[in-house]
This record gives structure tokens, sequence and C-alpha cells, in this order.
């Protein structure tokens, strides 16, 4: 029995894949991932997702995206997909609890993970003072002092964008040259409240209830020091979750899969939406956006193949 759409991941792309495909009458199933709600999902307050004017807690969001596909017969599967096979049709799909599903079509709505420094304190820390996401929680730190980690682009523009709200942004760089364009640098040089620390690693993140300090080393003379700030934003790069698709689909050298403006992967079917394959925008309502793009694509995927004389779908999805 095939299913007519599996999506794997449950982030605002999956969710959102799940409520387009469910009021498409495709019955979809939805296969979670370990996290459910992805990057969102760990994000206290959202303000900036489009119809909450009052703001809203991430996993409140993503229970009211999971109530809106269900509503409309979505099935949600809490489980962790380990292998895929896309050389054959009907895809094959195996998860960590040894379910075995075959599929019609598959979004994938993996997304992706922010890089930690692996430290002490960090995950801890982690919404209360230790952040990955300037636009998210850039507002909590109003008149604070705060520390960026990293060197590249992201940590530049996300550091010019914290001083419209912190007192002092300490920008921590492991070397004395940036990697950020120099355009970014300029800016960043030429802005009062950011101080540069160089050649410095953090080796922990301190604090009880929140965030209170960062202890650093100079890897230049292997000094230490501490530094009080009130938050920390984590910007080393994110990888994106397509490691289970490796050898399978095209991606690019840091693993965003690969996909034409139909969200199409190399193979027809296939589908890729959000973080998995977009390295730009990093936002939840891209994502969202990106979800209904994929599930529209789908739908006329699976017309097609109906068309084609594949056995009919049947109101509950199988053939
Ligand atoms: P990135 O370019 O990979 O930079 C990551 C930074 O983190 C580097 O400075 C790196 O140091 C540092 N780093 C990595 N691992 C570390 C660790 N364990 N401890 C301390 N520091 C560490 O990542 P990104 O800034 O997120 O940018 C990703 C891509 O998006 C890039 O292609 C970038 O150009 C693009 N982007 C563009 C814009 C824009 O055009 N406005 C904005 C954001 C991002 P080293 O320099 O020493 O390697």
């Amino acid at each position: 029995m095939s299913e007519n759409v599996i999506i794997i991941g449950s982030g605002p792309a999956g969710l959102t894949a799940a409520l387009y495909t469910a009021r498409a009458n495709l019955d979809p199933l939805l296969i979670s991932g370990n996290e459910f709600g992805g990057q969102i999902a760990l994000t206290n307050e959202v303000e900036n997702y489009p119809g909450f004017p009052e703001g809203i807690t991430g996993p409140e969001l993503t229970e009211l995206m999971k109530q809106q596909a269900e509503k409309f017969g979505a099935r949600f599967e809490f489980d962790h997909v380990s292998k895929v096979e896309f050389g054959k049709h009907p895809f094959a799909l195996e998860t960590e609890n040894g379910e075995h599903y075959d599929a019609k079509s598959v979004i994938i709505a993996t997304g992706a993970s922010p890089r930690r420094l692996g430290v002490p304190g960090e995950l801890d820390l982690t919404g209360r003072g230790v952040s990955y996401c300037a636009t998210c929680d850039g507002f909590f730190f109003r008149g604070k002092d705060i520390a960026v980690i990293g060197g590249g682009d992201s940590a530049l523009q996300e550091g010019l964008f914290l001083t419209r709200f912190a007192n002092k942004v300490y920008i921590v760089h492991r070397r004395a040259e940036l990697r950020a364009q120099p355009i970014l640098q300029e800016r960043a040089r030429e802005n009062a409240r950011i101080d540069f620390v160089w050649d410095s690693v953090v080796r922990d993140i301190q604090g009880k209830d929140s965030v209170e300090s960062l202890g650093l080393v100079n890897v230049r003379t292997g000094g230490s020091a501490e530094l009080a700030v009130q938050g920390v934003f984590v910007y080393i790069g994110h990888y994106p979750n397509t490691e289970l698709f490796k050898g399978q689909l095209d991606m690019n050298q840091e693993g965003y899969l690969q996909v034409n403006e139909r969200l199409q992967t190399k193979i027809p079917g296939i589908f890729a939406a959000g973080e998995a394959h977009d390295h730009i925008f990093k936002q939840a309502i891209v994502s969202a956006g990106f979800g209904c793009m994929a599930a529209m694509e789908t739908e006329k995927f699976l017309a097609d193949l109906e068309h084609q004389g594949y056995p009919p779908l049947s109101p509950n999805g199988k053939p």
C-alpha cells in the first residue's frame, strides 16, 4: 500500500505542506523527526509571524499549525526517517521505530540546524540568553550587553541588527581577520555600539537562571578572560539536515538540496521545502511559504501520475 505523499519534518514547511496536501484530499502522512516543530518550536516568543499581533510562543504556533492540518485529515507519526530509497517508485522509507512506508511522492522538510559551539553552559542557557536567531530574540536585549560569536556575514549582519536594541555588541571572533564581506566589515567598524574581541574562542557560558558572562580563551596567548554579557548570539554557520539523502539527491557543498523554481529535486515526485534547501532567508514564514509551494506541486505531480494510468488515488490515499 502506497501513501500518496509523505512529508518528512514538522517545522513550518512540513506543517504547511501537510495542511495544503490535506485540503487537497491527499491524506498526507507527516513523519515528524525527533524534535516536533523544528527550530521554531525552540523559540520562546515569535513576534514576527503574521497574524499574531500579541506574539505567540514557538510551541504554541507549532501546535496550532498541527491542529489546522489535522482538522483536514493530515496524519502524524512521531518517528524519525532513517533510510530512504528514491531510486525506485513508489519510493521507500524506513524509520527508527522500524516502520516501512511506500510513497508516491515525498516532501522533504527536514530543515537546518544552527551549528552550536559545543561548550559548557550553551545547551542549559539556550532560550535564557543563548540564541541562534537575532530576528527572533534581539528585542529582548534592549539596553543589554551581548556577544555575537563568529566573523562571517551572518555574525556581522546580525550583530549590526542587534545594535538597534543592545547597549553594546561584542563580536567575538576566533581570528583577527573577518570572513564577512567588506561592506559589512566597514559598517560594523563604524558602529560605536560594536566592539571586536579578536583571536578568541568561547570556553564556556556562565549564568544561573540566564546568561551572566562568557569565559574566553585567547588562541594566540592562551590567556583567559571573562566577558560580562546578558546574551550570546551564535553565528558560526548552519547545517542542513540532509545527510539522509546523500548520494540520492543533488546538494551543494554545504549540503543544501538543489531544487528548481518549483521545488522539485532531480527525482520527479521528490520535492524539498524550507531550510533543507533555502540557505538565504531562514525565517519561519518563508519556510511555510515553501511548504505551500511544494504541496501544490505535489498535487500536480500526483494528478499527472494518475492520468498516466497509475492506480487511482482513493480518499484514504491507498491504491
Ligand atoms: P560562515 O560564512 O561559514 O561564517 C561562520 C563564521 O563562524 C566564520 O567567521 C568562522 O570563523 C566562525 N566559526 C565557525 N566555526 C566556529 C567555531 N567552532 N567557533 C568559533 N567560530 C567559528 O557562515 P555565515 O556567516 O552564517 O554565512 C553563511 C553563508 O551565507 C555565507 O556564504 C555568507 O556569505 C552568506 N550570507 C550572506 C549574507 C549577506 O550577503 N548579507 C548574510 C548572511 C549570510 P573563520 O572565519 O575563522 O572560519
